[in-house]
């Protein structure tokens, strides 16, 4: 197997998943720039900023030791563009909306250095379709790596080959996700949702589904697929929180929009009641109010 040489990532977004896997990458030893927009007013860096103090209060931890909270290098697209250029590997971990990343992906294209490989952490959005929007030369070091989350404690990785994909870039990012960051790696097509969320698309809105049936509460329906399905933490409605609501619904339109032909076409639309959370700002965790007020 090839190996890259990672000693530099830049994760560009610093919501629930950029955030946390900067800090996965930290504790493995891996030098880490984080970028998300820059703030619009005070500290340039205020959205990094916020996101590692919110690391510091998760539970379970995404960090091994706090001191190491200190060591990610907050950076924001007006101003620190030029840090890409150290950068060996770059994951893009912004929201779930393909003209966003396309925007982004222009944008980072004249930082990127010549031997970075560039990889989407899309849950499920076309991994060719943003390989399009970078430069030819870029192509072969770009691919979709999918984490779970959270990112520390979920093993499983899923590995996209765009079509132009370099079988080395592969094989040293898998190397690199397994040795040093201790996944398993799947290695998925590029279909909607690859493999883990087209299955969990289905799961949870079935699970959305026989909940209104039966007139079930969330918090019944989390005591059956939880702690009694061996999942002691996460269940369905407050994992929906920890995921985020707003990017369940756009993981649940990529199956709407991109397969007009599934006999299950119907079925893939975020219920009322989560669209209307969304509406008014609750999406989770994140906003610190979602399906339950406290999460
Ligand atoms: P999030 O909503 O928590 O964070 C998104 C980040 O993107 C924010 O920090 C925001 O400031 C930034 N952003 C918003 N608009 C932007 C723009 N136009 N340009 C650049 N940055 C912008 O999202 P998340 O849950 O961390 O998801 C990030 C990616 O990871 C998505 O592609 C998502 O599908 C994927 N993902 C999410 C999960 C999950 O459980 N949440 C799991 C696996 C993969």
């Amino acid at each position: 197997m090839s190996h890259l040489r990672i000693r530099k990532v830049a994760v560009l977004g610093a919501g629930v998943m950029g955030a946390q896997i900067a800090a996965h990458l930290v504790n493995a030893g891996v030098d880490t720039v984080l970028f998300d927009l820059p703030a619009k007013e005070g500290d340039p860096n205020g959205i990094v900023n916020k996101a590692l103090a919110g690391l510091l209060k998760l539970s379970p931890a995404p960090y091994a030791s706090k001191s190491l909270a200190g060591s990610i290098t907050p950076a924001n697209y007006g101003q620190h563009l030029e840090l890409l250029e150290g950068c060996d590997l770059i994951i893009e971990a912004i929201a779930e909306r393909m003209d966003w990343k396309l925007d982004l992906y222009k944008k980072i294209g004249p930082h990127i250095a010549p031997h970075a490989v560039v990889a989407s952490n899309t849950s499920g959005l076309s991994i060719n379709a943003m390989a399009d929007a970078l430069d030819a030369k870029v192509q072969p070091r770009f691919c979709g790596v999918h984490f779970f989350n959270p990112p520390r404690y979920m093993h499983l990785a899923e590995l996209i080959p765009c079509k132009n994909t370099d079988k080395a870039v592969l094989e040293g990012l898998e190397s690199f996700l397994v040795s040093t960051l201790g996944k398993g790696v799947v290695y998925a097509k590029d279909t909607p949702n690859f493999i883990g969320n087209r299955i969990g698309v289905f799961s949870i809105l079935s699970v959305i589904h026989h909940t209104q049936a039966f007139g079930l509460g969330f918090d019944e329906v989390d005591a059956l697929t939880g702690p009694l399905l061996g999942r002691p933490k996460s269940a369905t409605f407050r994992t929906s929180d920890v995921v985020g609501l707003d990017t369940m619904a756009h993981v649940i339109k990529t199956m709407a929009d991109t397969l007009p032909e599934d006999p299950w076409h119907g079925y893939f639309q975020a219920p009322a009641w989560q669209q209307a959370l969304i509406a008014k700002g609750a999406l989770g965790q994140k906003a610190g109010a979602g399906i339950f007020r406290k999460v």
